[in-house]
């Protein structure tokens, strides 16, 4: 692209372009490769980059509207145009229209309204608060940066953001393309925005142009894939992140370099790169102006890769496509209410992953609180239980001899109960709060149900700990395992 005119050269301001000098801020470091990728780096008037962000960040709305045009003296239609969705959350700015003319008790302006920013820059020369280039600056605006909005409020999700952050020229644009460098997707007026972070640029910039170029799409809903995603921060970025890792291994939709490269920096080679990926995360409900409602940054993706391919091993042998088998397995948690669903349960199963902290409580309430009462009680989705025990082996470290007592003795516990019709004993089970509890339910199954319950879950330890574990996780194990087989049993033959 050439927007570069050398006759405005010696008077026009002008900015370096580079991606030699990050400055470690997601969204202006972002925006900079966006500019770099789309005006090539070096020297560069400022109203042509202004005016090439403008120009994919403005779209007709499909409306038509009226002016006075005031030399033919007549009334003539326009296209109307506003900033492309969902940018408009954030950029409120809106078109300069002139002076109105009122024509038959209706107002009209004297000319389409244009959709314009431009800087306005201080004389003095000042620091400029992200980059520390020193020279003239300007008062960051929504539109450069959306942090400086509400600072009481932003701190909290950005610390370090104070009141009247200086902007340089350069940061104030790369802040502007930053609008421009994200993977979006919207959910009724939920929103959520992601940014997939790379400190070092020429890494980033790759990433941008090889990976996320590539699998990016125009739709309404958003602007990329995800295996599945809600109203909710962990779900979606959990969706995304599944739908990443798939190229990884797949041979369709990026090219062996991108593969090979994304692989690279989500550990999957032998030679990871040292600098891993991260992801931020913002949420925010639409309206007058973008409620933010939170922000979350994601560091660990190699590790969670690592994970992803035990998983896929753990159930690839008995499946034609691991990957599919393993995003059913986390997109089930959800029920549907009406016409929406609600996907509560999904979010906080991805949120104690992405977390590595324990999902089993909250596949436990799914279980019995949707799945086993709900009209067409069903167990959970193939696979499910091979996922938690490599989860709860790898992350929690349970020990595998204690993972096998318990599918073994839960498997049986769900059989026989369904059997002799004691699903009572199950829920018992789940609600116990305590150890003493927890025995007292155990002995009601060896007396009901004539089960001899395992050695290994009577010995508890200091701590309250079964085999070293929470006895709370082992009883939650437990019940998981007991209420999918009576599930499992009560499918095959209904009573
Ligand atoms: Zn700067």
């Amino acid at each position: 692209m050439t927007l570069y005119d050398q006759s405005n050269r010696q008077s026009a301001p002008t900015i370096q372009l580079r991606l030699d000098r990050p400055t470690g801020n997601f969204w202006i470091d972002n925006g900079l490769v966006v500019l770099c990728s789309l005006m090539g780096e070096g020297e560069h008037p400022i109203n042509e980059v202004l005016d090439a962000m403008l120009q994919r960040l403005v779209q007709k709305t499909g409306n038509k509207g009226f002016y006075f045009d005031e030399r033919s003296g007549e009334l003539r239609e326009y296209e109307k145009v506003n900033w492309v969705y969902p940018t408009n959350l954030f950029i409120k700015v809106s078109g300069k229209s002139g002076k109105k003319i009122e024509i038959d008790g209706r107002k009209y302006p004297t000319q389409p309204p244009i959709f314009d920013l431009r800087l306005q820059l201080g004389k003095a020369s000042e620091i400029c608060d992200i980059c520390g280039r020193e020279g003239p600056t300007e008062s960051a605006k929504m539109w450069m940066f959306p942090f400086v909005v509400d600072p009481d409020k932003f701190a909290n999700f950005y610390p370090g953001v104070k009141q009247g952050l200086k902007l340089c020229p350069h940061c104030a644009l790369a802040g502007l393309a930053g609008y421009l460098g994200w993977c979006w997707w919207a959910h009724g007026r939920d929103a959520i925005h992601i940014f997939v972070f790379h400190t070092d640029l020429h890494e980033l910039k790759r990433l941008h142009r090889e990976v996320l170029e590539p699998l990016k799409k125009e739709s309404k809903g958003g602007n990329i894939s995800i295996a599945f995603g809600g109203p909710y921060l962990h779900e979606t970025t959990w969706g995304l992140l599944l739908e990443l890792f798939s190229y990884v291994r797949s041979s369709e939709g990026l090219s062996r370099s991108a593969q090979k490269f994304l692989g690279e920096l989500l550990g999957a080679t032998p030679s990871p790169r040292m600098t891993p990926v991260t992801l931020y995360v913002i949420t925010g409900v639409s309206g007058k102006a973008f409620n933010m409602q939170e922000f979350r940054s994601f560091s660990h993706l190699q590790s969670l890769y690592r994970l992803y391919e035990a998983w896929l091993q753990a159930i690839g042998s008995k499946s034609d496509n691991p990957h599919q088998s393993l995003v059913a397995v986390f997109r089930q948690f959800q029920t549907r209410e009406g016409n929406e669903y609600n996907t509560i349960w999904r979010e906080k199963v991805a949120w104690a992953i992405l977390e590595f902290t324990d999902p089993l409580p909250y596949v436990e309430s799914f279980l019995f609180d949707a799945k086993a009462k709900g009209k067409n009680p069903s167990p959970l989705a193939w696979g499910t239980e091979q996922v938690l025990e490599l989860y709860t082996k790898e992350v929690l470290a349970m020990e595998e001899t204690m993972l096998k007592v318990l599918s073994g003795f839960g498997h049986r516990l769900g059989t026989v109960s369904h059997e002799k019709n004691e699903m009572g004993l199950l829920y018992a089970l789940r609600n116990a709060k305590n150890p003493e509890e927890f025995y007292r339910v155990l002995n009601d199954i060896q007396f009901r149900l004539e089960l001899t319950v395992p050695e290994e879950l009577l010995q508890i330890s200091k701590g309250e700990k079964i085999a070293g574990s929470p006895w709370v996780r082992v009883k939650t194990l437990l019940s998981i395992y007991a209420m999918n087989t009576y599930l499992w049993r009560k499918q095959e033959q209904p009573q």
